[in-house]
């Protein structure tokens, strides 16, 4: 976090208060949504070889009016507690902004995970697992964690073993952690999908021609210049599709060493490849390396994504910050100080709380497949695709000639897990940006979309409240 900015937390409790002023909320009822409820500092040896290693974890949940409670576990050598606390406050929003069932919850681990062996990182994983569920943090019906920073698909498939051990009895132990490998009871398209939420949510601002309009820019997502920073899970899959598939233009991609540029545009798979394979962009001829990458944030673009680390768009740099639209991938990227220079700028922002939901969103699909105990499509997939064999005979009749053979099997397909996951997350990034809007458009004092997202939020929670003190 850059000095003289308000801290990640306070941020996160500034917009909140401005969208709930905006709100006629029932007096107190904000600050009641606004606090964090419970959060839970876990210190815990674990032998490893030389010798025990003390850990420091902890679990926030910041609400509770819908259970299970949601979010990630991050793992990283400078997590602390109030970094939590923000990220387990924007789960709350999040969820309700895209009207997933969950309440809010984050867990971090103070820890480098490069520093420990794929044996040491298990060992320390199932015992931080131990240690959750212990103090009853972890259950399909109560705390679901998922991957976050310096997590994955491996730690939470060891989450849901060691709680299915201690849980022999519970039919539904899978379900007590998300963003598991599919064959060990995940969902097809979880690991892509908050890059994937992202495509979406941009794509439909491209769909209201008002907000292309305020943001200065024309026409929708094709040839559009586009700056992502943080070629992480989240920001490869982002902007991997709006290359292939929206024909946007990648012209730079920051990351810890340094950016790559090329006005022409970067081919995004190459330049993830090199990353993998040298674990940094330098050396890569795809573009030209700028070695002080944060000064790529700042180049002419028509859309920046910042898809990486909190507060990297500060009071010290927002003024520079070039960008007609920032679409925020990553959580909390612009500073609340930040936003206000930015707006005053008119650069239009597509906030986190709304733009980086594709994960949880797919996490509450993985939650209903586990709930569930079936796949997507199992039941229905031959069904549909019968009926499309029905309807083609009839209209084949009805013109006296046969269909194109494409158009046929196109017509007949009945969908999978990973259609059905992304039809899924479509719709539902869809809805809540038209319903984000609205709450802009119709309230005066609202003059921003992460005011309106909040707001949104707050809204709908307000009214769970509501209802269960009538
Ligand atoms: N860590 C992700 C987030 O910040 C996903 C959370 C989840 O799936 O529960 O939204």
């Amino acid at each position: 976090m850059q000095s003289g900015d308000l801290s990640f937390l306070d941020s996160v409790n500034a917009s909140f208060d401005l969208a709930a002023d905006a709100l006629n909320l029932p007096n107190g009822l904000a600050h009641q949504i606004r606090t964090c409820n419970a959060v839970c500092e876990m210190k815990f040896g674990v032998e490893l070889q030389g010798g025990y290693e003390i850990f420091t974890g902890w679990r926030a949940t910041h609400s509770e009016h819908i259970l299970p409670a949601k979010g990630g576990i991050r793992y990283a050598p400078f997590a602390d507690q109030q970094e939590v606390e923000a990220l387990a406050a924007l789960m709350t929003y999040k969820c309700s902004i895209v009207n997933v069932p969950f309440a809010g919850s984050k867990g971090a681990l103070c820890i480098d995970p490069k520093k420990y062996s794929l044996e040491e990182l298990e060992h320390i994983t199932r015992r931080f697992a131990q240690e959750l569920d212990k103090r009853g943090l972890l259950g399909p019906g109560v705390n679901v964690p998922a991957p976050d920073m310096g997590t994955g698909q491996r730690m939470m498939s060891w989450i849901a073993d060691e709680y299915q051990k201690l849980h022999p009895n519970e039919i539904n132990a899978r379900a007590c952690v998300t963003g598991k490998p599919v064959h060990f009871g995940g969902v097809q398209g979880r690991i892509e999908a908050t890059g994937r939420g992202v495509q979406y949510g941009i794509q439909e601002f491209f769909r209201h021609k008002d907000d292309v309009k305020n943001a200065n820019l024309s026409g929708n997502l094709e040839g559009k210049h586009i700056i992502i920073q943080g070629l992480g899970n989240v920001g490869y899959h982002a902007a991997k599709f709006l290359e292939e598939e929206d024909g946007a233009i990648i012209t730079a991609i920051i990351e810890r060493d340094g950016a790559l540029f090329n006005e022409k545009g970067l081919n995004v798979e190459l330049i993830y490849q090199h990353k993998m394979e040298h674990g940094k962009l330098e050396g890569c001829t795809a573009g030209t390396f700028i070695k002080d990458g944060n000064k790529a944030l700042e180049l002419p673009c028509d859309i920046l994504i910042p898809a990486a680390m909190e507060g990297v768009i500060s009071k010290s740099n927002a003024d520079r910050i070039q960008a007609k639209l920032i679409a925020e991938a990553a959580n909390g990227p612009v500073t609340f100080d930040a936003d206000k220079i930015l707006l005053k700028k008119g650069v239009f922002i597509i906030p986190d709380s709304y733009l980086n939901a594709g994960g949880v969103t797919v996490s509450y699909f993985e939650w209903l497949k586990n709930l569930s105990h079936v796949r997507f499509g199992r039941m229905d997939r031959r069904f549909i695709e019968a009926q499309g064999a029905k309807i083609i005979k009839l209209i084949e009749s009805g013109i006296d000639k046969p269909l194109d053979e494409v158009a046929k099997m196109e017509l007949m397909k009945g969908p999978d897990e990973i259609t059905l996951v992304r039809s899924g997350l479509e719709d539902t990034m869809c809805e809540a940006y038209q319903e984000i809007k609205e709450m802009h458009d119709s309230n005066p004092k609202i003059h921003d979309r992460r005011t309106a997202a909040y707001a949104s939020a707050i809204r709908k929670i307000a009214d769970i409240y509501d209802s269960m003190y009538l």
